[in-house]
């Protein structure tokens, strides 16, 4: 029979193991209790939407629209969506489930996969993960500070390094469109020096041409009016506030004016966390206010604010979240299928106890049995051989000392009185 091969994974999309994971959940469990702090509860949304939700919230003119939705019909023709963000789930949630009446300032936040069909590259997944948060309710410049602030705080628990926190306003529906205008008669004088996707951009969405990648546009767009010197009166004051609050609290930070986010429906405060050394992607995070979205779904006219953290890249910036899993406290050998049953006793009570365990399989000589003790990073290991089962009880080798004490380990003990003998011996006593 010819082998067939293995199948590997879809482009764009990747396996998360078991040390890369245990990292995440470093990230994520501080997120709990760090957000938690805040008021913050955990929603845990659907991944499939129906794709009208993201084509209202997102903006039929973003890049993730026209090209990056994992869309299909489903079997009933519903057309349905690959969530390549949370924002508006959210949204549909907190109008779904009622929370809108019953709590119309949710703080909510979210984790999980996330797809877009974009090129991968390092750092860019068609699959990749987000940990958000939402405010719902508030349009007050405080509540975007307090969400900075902890998004400060949250870094710093979990020791983020080298990122730096660009900071704009986007105005509002009172001077946006003025401003928009004013760019548009700006790129349309510039239009030879502009892409073709600019020139659709200058048409249907001129703000995006701020961050276009191609480098004539860029030279073209350094020299373009930006929305901070158009705000209105009450988007000026926002901004201001927002400011201030971040200075009283110590929170560093650079103000962008180019800085925009590739979603229409962000108004007034925007931020992006960028990586100092992460190359092309190097935004970490990114978020800010979206006061017309809710609306734009169908419910009441309710603010909103929020940013959404992308967890390979936070990762990639957080050398804190490397530690190396430790191993387990002991691994269990029988030496030969005698030995096999005694073992699983052992292992399953030390088990019940708490006690992380390993298991080898018998029939291998003791040294290859210790060598995949050490190959586990385990700190003790559990002999079962011949003269332990006629002793009644196992030896115990400390594979940090390479000390070995005989028959320390009786088989038949209870759990606790085995996890209390194996705990001592990992701390080193007897
Ligand atoms: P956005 O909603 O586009 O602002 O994304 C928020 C964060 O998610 C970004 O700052 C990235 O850290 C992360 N992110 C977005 N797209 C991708 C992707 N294709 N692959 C990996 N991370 C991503």
């Amino acid at each position: 029979m010819s082998n067939p091969g293995t199948v590997s994974a879809v482009k764009g999309f990747r396996d998360v193991l078991p040390d890369e994971s245990r990292r995440w959940r470093v990230l994520e469990d501080a997120a709990e209790s760090v957000f938690g702090r805040y008021g913050f509860g955990e929603v845990r949304l659907p991944v499939l939407e129906r794709t009208e939700l993201f084509a209202r919230s997102l903006g039929e003119t973003t890049d993730i629209v026209e090209k990056e939705m994992y869309s299909f019909a489903d079997r009933d023709e519903t057309l349905v969506t690959l969530r390549p963000e949370a924002t508006a789930g959210v949204v549909r949630a907190y109008l779904e489930g009622g929370l809108v009446q019953a709590d119309p300032t949710a703080r909510l936040f979210y984790r999980g996969p996330m797809f877009r069909r974009e090129r991968p590259q390092r750092g860019r997944y068609r699959q990749f993960y987000q940990i958000g948060v939402e405010v719902l309710g508030r349009d007050d410049a405080l509540v975007d500070a307090e969400l900075l602030v902890m998004l400060d705080r949250y870094l710093t628990e979990v020791g983020t390094r080298d990122v730096r926190l660009e900071l704009n306003s986007l105005g509002d529906a009172t001077c946006r469109p003025v401003y928009r205008e004013r760019l548009r008669e700006f790129g349309t004088a510039h239009l030879a020096a502009l892409c073709p996707d600019c020139h659709r951009r200058l048409e249907k969405n001129p703000l995006r041409i701020l961050d276009c990648k191609v480098e004539g546009c860029r030279r073209v767009v350094a020299d373009a009016p930006v929305m901070l010197d158009s705000l209105c009166a009450a988007c000026r004051t926002h901004f201001d506030e927002v400011r201030r609050l971040l200075d009283q609290e110590g929170i560093a930070y650079g103000v962008n004016p180019r800085l925009v986010r590739g979603l229409d429906y962000y108004c007034r405060t925007a931020f992006e966390l960028i990586g100092a050394g992460l190359g092309a992607q190097n935004a970490v995070g990114g978020g800010g206010r979206y006061d017309g979205l809710v609306a734009a779904l169908g419910g009441p006219d309710v603010p909103g604010v929020g940013f959404a953290l992308g967890v390979e890249r936070l990762a990639m910036v957080t050398p804190g979240a490397e530690a190396v899993a430790a191993g387990p406290m002991a691994v269990v050998l029988p030496l030969d299928a005698r030995g096999v049953g005694p073992a699983l006793r052992i292992a399953t009570r030390l088990r019940d106890q708490h006690v992380a365990v390993g298991l080898e399989p018998a029939g291998r000589s003791l040294k290859a049995l210790l060598r995949a003790a050490d190959r586990r990073r385990a700190r003790l290991a559990v002999i079962i051989g011949d003269d332990e089962l006629q002793a009644g009880r196992a030896t115990v080798r400390d594979l940090a000392r390479h000390e070995d004490r005989r028959h320390a380990l009786p088989l038949d003990a209870p759990g606790p009185e085995l996890a209390t003998a194996v705990r001592a011996l990992a701390e080193g006593g007897s």
